[in-house]
């Protein structure tokens, strides 16, 4: 199987062959077509898995295809990380695959300057990676709304219970729009993550890997 099966657009699979990436692992074979069909996901992964690829692709695509514009203070997708390290991991990598798709990409999270993330936030961008407690403070000063986002992906959810995301995690969904295409993410899946899950995503298609 090689990536130019899979039905991703050309400026995607130019991105993946100038990394020299030619073979989709595991979870982005199976992911990647439930994904461009437009179905939630429910994915059960560790990192190295290539899980980012896995939910980068296919929604650079359908940023394209839906061909909105990213209004100030707004995002198109949204990617929560439990930490800053992921989170900057995340966002260097959707930067990479969408070069050619020419999507914005912005990060926020703790530990960074809050003025910075204003400034990045005030254009507006496609996608944005960010950890819970920077997102909602960001909301709340009025620098982002949450009301055009057409995508959004919550990875290591089991980590986000153990450092204690689980009410920011309420709160943000809470304020998504309903319409949207839900992306679920845990290493493991013990059954409060399940039943977590069932809040976020509607019929998924479930891989693991
Ligand atoms: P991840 O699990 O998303 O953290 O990805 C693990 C590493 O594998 C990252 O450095 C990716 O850039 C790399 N990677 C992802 N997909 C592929 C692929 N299909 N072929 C080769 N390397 C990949």
């Amino acid at each position: 199987m090689k990536f130019t099966e899979l039905g991703l657009s050309k400026p995607v699979t130019d991105a993946l062959a100038a990394k020299g990436y030619e073979t989709p692992t595991p979870i982005q074979a199976q992911a990647i077509p439930a994904l461009l069909q437009g179905r939630d996901l429910l994915g059960i992964a560790q990192t190295g898995t290539g899980k980012t690829a896995a939910f980068t692709l296919p929604s650079i695509d359908h940023l394209v295809a839906s061909g909105k514009r990213a209004l100030p203070r707004q995002c198109r997708m949204l990617v929560l990380a439990p930490t800053r390290e992921l989170a900057a991991q995340i966002a260097d990598n959707a930067r990479g695959y969408s070069k050619f798709a020419k999507l914005s990409v912005v990060t926020v999270f703790g530990g960074t300057s809050v003025h910075k993330n204003k400034i990045d936030l005030s254009k507006g961008c496609d996608i944005l990676v960010a950890t819970p407690g920077r997102l909602l403070d960001l909301i709340d000063e009025g620098h982002l709304s949450l009301s055009a986002v057409e995508i959004f992906v919550l990875d290591e959810a089991d980590q986000m219970m153990d450092l204690g995301f689980i009410h920011a995690l309420k709160r943000v969904v809470k304020i998504l729009p309903r319409q949207r295409q839900s992306l679920f993410f845990s290493a493991t899946m013990p059954s409060a993550i399940r039943d977590l899950s069932s809040q976020f995503i509607k019929d998924p298609v479930e891989v693991k890997v």
